[in-house]
Parts: C-alpha cells; sequence; structure tokens
C-alpha cells in the first residue's frame, strides 16, 4: 500500500468501515511507515476531541430517537410556562383578569 491510499482510506478506518485485508494492509504500511502512523494517532486524537459527551449531547443528539426527543420537550416546555408563570406574578406581562 502507497501513503496516498493509506491516507485515503484513514477516515473509513476511524470510522470501521473498512474490510478485514484492507485493515491488515494500512496497519502493515503503519508499521513501515512512521509519518502516516503518526497521522493515524493525530487523527484519532482530534477524533475524540470532537465526539460530543456529556448530559447536554446525551440528551440532544438525534440518535436518542423520538421517545428522547419529546422527553426533552416537554421537559423544556415545563420550565418555560413554570418561568413564564413566574415571571407574570413578579411584573404581569398579559391581563389575565
Ligand atoms: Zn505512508
Amino acid at each position: 500500500m502507497k501513503c496516498h491510499e493509506c491516507r485515503y482510506l484513514m477516515f473509513d478506518y476511524i470510522d470501521k468501515k473498512l474490510s478485514e485485508p484492507v485493515i491488515g494492509e494500512m496497519e502493515k504500511h503503519m508499521e513501515e511507515c512512521p509519518s502516516c502512523a503518526e497521522r493515524m494517532a493525530k487523527l484519532n486524537r482530534q477524533q475524540e476531541e470532537e465526539k460530543p459527551s456529556g448530559l447536554f449531547w446525551y440528551l440532544l443528539m438525534p440518535s436518542g430517537g423520538f421517545k428522547r426527543f419529546f422527553f426533552v420537550g416537554a421537559i423544556f416546555t415545563f420550565i418555560l410556562v413554570l418561568a413564564l408563570i413566574s415571571f407574570q406574578l413578579k411584573k404581569p406581562l398579559f391581563r389575565l383578569f
């Protein structure tokens, strides 16, 4: 395998989209080629940093499915209504009565 092939395939390698023989060839190439190995290490590090983490992303990621989406929506609406009610009690926004 040549360097440009190896670099072209790196993103798929990180996403684990490659077949066993191609992965084997890439790993063999990276053992022999320090510049590709270093590039791969750098890419891996970047990937780790970009991976969203924490409760905020856990709740908002679309991969959570619609159940979670509606759950979060309900909580947000509840908080918004509470905020509006407390504001209304302090300084009336609307004339309800
Ligand atoms: Zn190389």
